[in-house]
């Protein structure tokens, strides 16, 4: 065993005893693949400890691609003009929310691209009506102002999810044209601070994203107690500024997430539909390695592919019915069984039961 594999599984057994790791541990652990065994190892054993074998199933519903912003990876951006617009109406988002809810989602998973196309009294009608049907909502909106995430909040949304995409502040700067790095920073204090179950994430394997600063965004993550950490590995899109750089690694995605859960033992980690369009088994080999959580696609018919962040994106043809009944049995065939709970967090669980 090398001096530097040495110090990575050291720190892996550390992370696993005290949820605690240096920025050099951390770097030392992404720049060893002779430690990721034992890292995921540690990591699926902190999943089955803290939040047992259930996963919890999320329905995402994908109600509108249209977006004013332009971050460089995404397919979404404003000045993509390859893809063709869509803006389900309330009812019809309502209505697919209702079909998710029969299939047995406990929750719903309302994601589109940042745009003013809906009336905030729209949203909380639409909010309040899933609430309604005894179903929890998680948002992912993007920015909003502090009123309109209060708003939300009133109307019944349970969750909100806003990745900070990357810490690095240059290379935000570069992605993410006109747009604050300290306002998305804001924005998820202000989250936290009107009681959201909150969950942030971000990409790896950004062109010039280098591990030092992959080990700043996991202790980000750990100093700012988040109750759930998206990890999706960057996948280039032909029809963005970034279409012709690498993309992320999927092993590498997968270790950031582990050290995230050995970090945060309790929050919940979604296995990403990103993964599984790198590796076609990715969602369960995360959940092998420290995820909880599937977020299947409960968005119907042409929609399911005109929300196209990054090309490959699994399961365009299924039904929703089809993807839930295909995640379970895989689930089950890894041995595990899928949650019967509201799907909070443990994470939050306790900072409620401690308030
Ligand atoms: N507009 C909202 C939510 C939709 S985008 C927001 O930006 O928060 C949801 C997530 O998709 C983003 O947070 C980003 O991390 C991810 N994403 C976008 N383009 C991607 C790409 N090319 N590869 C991988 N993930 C991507
Ligand atoms: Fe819009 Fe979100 Fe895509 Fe950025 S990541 S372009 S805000 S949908």
């Amino acid at each position: 065993m090398s001096y530097i594999n040495k110090i990575a599984i050291g720190a892996v057994q550390k992370a696993f005893y005290e949820n605690a790791l240096t920025h050099r541990e951390i770097v030392a652990i992404l720049s060893d693949d002779k430690c990721d065994d034992t890292l995921f190892f540690h990591a699926d054993l902190t999943r089955k400890t803290h939040n047992g074998d259930e996963v919890h199933l999320k329905g995402l519903l994908e109600f509108s691609n249209l977006c004013a912003r332009n971050c460089y990876y995404c397919g979404l951006r404003r000045q993509n003009k390859a893809i063709k617009r869509y803006a389900l109406k309330p009812n019809e988002i309502i209505k697919l929310a209702q079909k998710a809810i029969a299939c047995g989602y406990k929750t719903i998973v309302l994601q589109s691209g940042e745009s003013s196309a809906y009336k905030l009294d729209e949203l909380c009608g639409v909010i309040k009506a899933i609430r309604d049907m005894q179903a929890r909502v998680t948002l992912s909106l993007g920015e909003k102002s502090e009123e309109e995430y209060a708003a939300y909040k009133q109307a019944g949304a349970n969750r909100y999810l806003l990745r900070i995409e990357t810490t690095d502040p240059a290379l935000y700067k570069k992605l993410h044209p006109s747009m604050s790095h300290q306002n998305r920073f804001n924005c998820l204090k202000t989250l936290r601070k009107l009681g959201y179950e909150t969950g942030s994430g971000s990409l790896v394997g950004l062109p010039n994203q280098t591990l030092a600063s992959i080990a700043d965004d996991i202790l980000f993550f750990k100093e700012s107690d988040f109750d759930m950490i998206g990890i999706g590995p960057f996948i280039p899109n032909e029809h963005t500024p970034l279409g012709g750089e690498r993309g992320g690694d999927f092993i590498l995605a997968l270790k950031v997430m582990a050290i995230v859960r050995l970090l945060l033992p309790k929050i919940n980690i979604p296995a990403t539909t990103a993964m599984e369009t790198l590796d076609k088994n990715g969602r369960i080999k995360a959940l092998q390695r420290g995820a909880n959580v599937v977020m299947p696609v409960v968005t119907e018919g042409e929609y399911r592919k005109l929300y196209r962040l990054y090309p490959g994106k699994i399961c365009l043809d299924d039904t929703p019915r089809h993807c839930r009944g295909c995640i379970t049995g895989k689930i089950m065939a890894i041995g595990r069984g899928v949650s019967a709970t509201n799907g909070d967090s443990e994470r939050f669980i306790d900072r409620l039961a401690a308030s």
